[in-house]
């Protein structure tokens, strides 16, 4: 008999999920498994024969093309990696797996990789142990060879395949934004991690994603076995493992009110974001990728207030080229017909590294070589960008957005490099948008205490409310150990946005705020109490945000947001928030 039994977490995205768990390694999370009728079986096995040589290919290619100088480690390691890509139990095991499973390549490679995997894991010695990563390493790369020559199903099998999927929960002991972006391509229906924090780039990405999904429960992948039915309910954040019929029920209820709510929502898309004494309030979308364009429109979100460009630049070895940027920046800025895009230039490290299994080797790294401080440092990434982003500018109305601006010196190198830029195109009579607008992100508390000069100096601001209540009150926004702390309310931080909106509206410069609080409904009147008129947030929430303007009179939100902005301490300030609230 299989116990019942629930963990709770952080729900970092609402809803509720239910169905059965698929356990996931970091590495191999691309993979979906599908059955093939038997036809295409012989097929199948083919194409795993195929991708098999082709690592071998690539390995050999690598390895006749080392210099003298490579240090030797670098040869026997590939050599290492041919001998277990020759072994039997790699290139002819999966074979009988695909035959015995009926399943794709992909599946019964991974299969395989994690028989061998739990066996290196029972060996004692360290060092020997520790050589399932060379298996991993072999393995991921003919899956990605897979990857790219899919199976021959029909469109009804993929679409059967794609429904099996979106009945599976992810669970993973973490999962970093370079795997979570290619969520993008999957349909699960919730995913659960054991640790992360509340703003940490992969809940944002969970978040944008709009399914269910719970952050830091500590033991979720030791606890829940594959294939174990589960609920999630993301806006609890609790999980239900084995749960009796009652349970099941009581939540298959809430699932369908869950959905008529959302669908109800959809009756304000057109409805301008007006509050009752007729302040209107710019409602913009973040993305992550061009093709969150689509959740956009369907948001009925008036223009694109954060796109961060960063994840174009994920699970790559190279650095994309001046032509993919500017494909990608053209298309959203085509696909937005005139309305507003603001791209942000790279903003790659702490979290967010190009690859998941890039090494992070400075001991603080939010506080290191991260944002506008990594492409002042290798002047190409910006030149590129800014090169990409000007010649896009042509085709829509796009605005450029800097991260992690600090000091006045940062932002005038970067002005150079993005003037530079400009000439280079000129030179070559390509078309640019010559007054297009540059602003700059108020996410480090020295750049808000200073907003003024920055405004001086910056056509418009946006406040990253993640990385200004980390840098604010020293809190990891990652580490679900801290994530308690972790509180937009603390009074610094509002003081801290309210000196930005003021510097704002001081020299006439449009101040947002595109961090995670944008997007919190119980924040909402606060925020537009404190003087904002554009809140830019994911897709998925521009409804219920529009909805609490709806509500609202200007006026009182202003007096209520004096209120809470008198106040010191932390607990009375949130106190006075949920009591507002509810008027
Ligand atoms: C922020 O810090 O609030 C922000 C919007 O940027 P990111 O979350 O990408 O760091
Ligand atoms: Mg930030």
């Amino acid at each position: 008999m299989t116990t019942s039994f629930s963990i709770h977490g952080v729900g970092v995205s609402s809803g509720i999920a239910i169905g059965h768990a698929h356990l996931v390694s970091n590495a191999l999370l691309e993979v979906v498994h599908y059955q093939l009728p038997a036809h295409l079986i012989e097929d199948e096995v083919e194409r795993f024969t195929n991708a098999v040589e082709s690592v071998k290919t690539d390995l050999e290619q690598i390895r006749n093309s080392l210099r003298n100088s490579a240090p030797a480690e670098l040869g026997s390691l590939i050599g290492t990696h041919l001998m277990m890509l020759a072994d039997k139990s790699l290139s002819e095991i999966p074979k009988d797996i695909i035959r015995k499973e009926q399943c794709n390549a992909e599946w019964a490679i991974k299969l395989q990789m994690d028989d061998i995997v739990d066996q290196f894991e029972q060996i004692e010695d360290e060092y020997l142990r520790e050589r399932k990563q060379d298996v991993i390493q072999v393995v991921e790369r003919v899956i990605k060879v897979l990857l790219g020559h899919p199976s021959q199903l029909t469109s009804e099998q993929q679409a059967s395949a794609i429904n099996k999927e979106r009945k599976r929960i992810l669970v993973a002991h973490d999962i970093s934004p370079a795997d979570a972006i290619q969520f993008k391509q999957h349909q699960f229906g919730a995913f659960i991690t054991d640790v992360g924090g509340v703003t940490s780039h992969t809940a944002i990405l969970a978040r944008s994603l709009n399914i269910p999904s719970i952050v830091a429960l500590q033991r979720a992948r030791d606890l829940i076995n594959d294939g174990e039915l589960i609920i999630v309910d993301g806006t609890q954040g609790v999980v239900i493992v084995n749960p009796d019929k009652s349970i099941l029920t009581e939540y298959k209820l809430k699932q369908d009110q869950w959905e008529i709510e959302q669908l109800k929502l959809q009756r304000i898309k057109t409805t301008k974001a007006m509050t009752m004494d007729g302040a209107n309030i710019e409602l913009f979308a973040n993305i992550e990728v061009p093709e969150d364009i689509a959740a956009v429109k369907a948001s009925g979100a008036t223009g694109i207030g954060l796109y961060r460009t960063e994840f174009l630049f994920m699970n790559k070895r190279e650095m994309p080229d001046e032509e993919e940027q500017f494909t990608a920046y053209r298309a959203v800025a085509e696909a937005m017909k005139g309305a507003e895009v603001i791209i942000r230039t790279l903003d790659l490290g702490a979290d967010k590294q190009m690859n998941p299994d890039t090494v992070v080797t400075c001991a603080n790294p939010a506080l290191g070589l991260r944002a506008v401080r990594l492409c002042l440092s290798e002047p190409q990434i910006f030149h590129t960008q800014f090169r990409a982003l000007l010649r896009a500018s042509h085709y829509g109305n796009i605005k450029i957005l800097i991260p992690m601006l600090c000091t006045l010196a940062e932002l005038r190198q970067t002005k150079l490099l993005l003037e530079r830029a400009k000439v280079s195109l000129r030179k070559e009579d390509i078309p640019f948008n010559e007054n297009i607008a540059l602003g700059g992100m108020i996410e480090i508390p020295a750049a808000a205490i200073n907003a003024e000069a920055f405004a001086k100096e910056l056509d418009f601001l946006s406040i990253g409310t993640n990385d200004l209540i980390q840098y604010t009150l020293a809190i990891d926004r990652t580490d679900d150990a801290v994530a308690h702390l972790y509180n937009p309310l603390h009074p610094s931080v509002l003081k801290l946005i309210l000196m930005t909106i003021k510097a704002g509206a001081k020299l006439g410069k449009p101040v947002s705020v595109c961090g995670e609080m944008a997007g919190d409904t119980k924040l909402t009147k606060l925020l537009v109490g404190m003087g904002l008129k554009r809140l830019s947030m994911h897709p998925s929430h521009i409804l219920s945000v529009k909805q609490q303007i709806l509500h609202s009179h200007l006026s009182q939100l202003n007096l209520n947001a004096r209120k809470v902005l008198d106040l010191t301490d932390l607990e009375k300030i949130e106190l006075l928030v949920s009591k507002l609230n509810l008027r």
